[in-house]
């Protein structure tokens, strides 16, 4: 059976299309500029600050805005960073839903801080731990 690959020019070659990710980072503003702002803040914080909260000590591997940027957070504002674990950015993002769909994204920065005011779902353990 004689294999051909001619007369099929009628297809236009394959093309990779480009992903849209919903929203990666670079779009979103985090630059080298970031990577080494939050680099420096987290060798200056190395843990996980809700896991201390709950007296754990966890390293901290995300850099997180207490108010989202989307939400109006300032990306370079010291003042609304704080370090998560894997475990706790999860949960914070599932916070910061919860804060939108119920319009208290300004209570985001108060509910990072101050765990006894958080909404109950939020108050306790990481996800999926109990
Ligand atoms: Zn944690």
């Amino acid at each position: 059976m004689p294999r051909s690959l001619r007369g099929r020019t009628g297809s236009p070659p394959l093309q990779i299309a480009p992903r849209y990710e919903r929203s990666s980072p670079r779009k979103r503003g985090y630059t080298g500029a970031w990577d080494k702002a939050s680099a420096g803040y987290r060798r200056k914080h190395p843990f996980c600050a809700w896991c201390a909260q709950q007296g754990r000590i966890t390293l901290c591997e995300v850099v997180d805005h207490k108010i989202p940027i989307v939400d109006g957070g300032e990306m370079f504002d010291r003042s609304i960073w704080w370090g998560l674990c894997r475990p706790h950015h999860d949960l914070k993002g599932q916070m910061e839903t919860f804060a939108r769909k119920t319009g208290q994204v300004q209570m985001l920065p108060i509910w990072c801080d101050e765990p006894d005011k958080r909404p109950a779902k939020f108050s306790s353990g990481l996800p999926g731990r109990g």
